[in-house]
């Protein structure tokens, strides 16, 4: 067990997000499993309110706050999903929220964070700048950070989709998910390697700036330089102070898979074309992993998180463009 969290923490959290947070389908891919050979299911936590996983873990954290701290508002710095989720669980409980962001956050994203409820503060030109704008806050003014991923009940919230797992498919064998500052990682193999030790568990990143990967390699929290990705909600940095999710990946994660731009791209298609889904290129990668048959062969049965489905039309439409036009 590692030293810091136990899984009652993810029982509580069930109980605790319970009224914001609905149990997600899992569905079984008929053409995955055919072209894999094996029962191929998609947890479908696209299905969301607001497009992705990351409210389970905001609600857990927001909600848990005391009743003063819940007066005097939260705040966070992430413009992706985990800022959505925390403005989404702030307006439903009737609490601030302020979202710290640069200049050069674009349009669409500011309006998303508007049409949800979010206080934003506009400040300097990079998300640095906002990271530090959003600490000052909560000097200033007492406003509560909701952290993104480095937090033990937005782990534990996360791991309520290994909760509902265990409830749908009691006899799966391998679980690929989504790797990035590793909050989803570790909250889902709290929950499933603590009642069933012989899952396995399969990290699933990009290529490109793979973090938690270099950083496990060196032993340490590394920081590295973000290129372009289609996977764009994985990244970002495991913050060189990491308390909690370096360990436990470290801990419950049987492999890590990396996945060339190209493969995320086509499975993107892939979920349109076959599916008639529509997953963000960070919940592609997953797909990616099984259709490229980067997963040891086994007979058990799989599941892939489907993480996000937050994504620009006109990068759907250029996925669309190039896989119809060479059929
Ligand atoms: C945040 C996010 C992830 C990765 O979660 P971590 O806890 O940072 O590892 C994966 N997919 C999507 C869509 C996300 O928003």
């Amino acid at each position: 067990m590692n030293r810091h969290m136990e899984i009652l923490e993810v029982w509580e959290a069930r109980k605790r997000i319970s009224s914001l947070v609905k149990k997600t389908p899992l569905i079984k891919s008929l053409a995955i499993s055919e072209r894999a050979g094996r029962p191929v299911y998609l947890k479908l936590e696209n299905t969301h309110e607001i497009g992705a996983f990351k409210i389970r873990g905001a609600a857990n954290k927001i909600l848990s706050l005391s009743d003063d701290e819940k007066r005097r508002g939260v705040t966070t710095y992430s413009t992706g999903n985990h800022g959505m989720a925390v403005a989404f669980v702030a307006q439903n409980i009737g609490i601030e929220a302020t979202v710290c962001i640069s200049s050069r956050v674009p349009k669409m994203k500011v309006d998303s964070l508007e049409r949800l409820g979010a206080r934003l503060e506009i400040v300097g030109e990079s998300q640095d700048a906002a990271g530090v704008r959003c600490f000052e806050l909560e000097k200033e003014r007492g406003y509560t950070v909701i952290e993104p991923f480095d937090e033990p009940y937005v782990i534990a919230g996360q791991g309520t989709i290994g909760l509902e797992l265990l409830e749908d498919l009691p006899t799966l064998s391998d679980v690929l998910v989504p790797l990035s500052g590793g909050g989803l990682l570790s909250g889902i193999g709290l929950a499933l390697k603590t009642n069933s030790p012989d899952v396995r568990i399969t990290g699933v990143s990009m290529e490109r700036s793979a973090v938690m990967h270099e950083s496990l390699k060196a032993g340490k929290p590394l920081e590295m330089e973000e290129s372009e990705t289609l996977a764009d909600s994985l990244l970002g940095g495991i913050g060189l102070d990491n308390r909690y999710t370096f360990d436990m990946v470290e801990e419950y994660m049987d492999q890590l898979v990396l996945i060339p731009e190209e493969d995320i791209g086509y499975a993107m298609a892939y979920m349109m074309d076959k599916e008639r889904m529509i997953v963000e290129g960070a919940a592609a990668t997953g797909i990616a992993a099984v259709l490229g048959n980067q997963i040891p062969h086994q007979n058990g049965a799989l599941v892939v998180i489907i993480t996000g489905r937050n994504v620009d039309l006109s990068i759907l439409f250029k996925l669309l463009k190039t896989y119809t036009s060479h059929r």
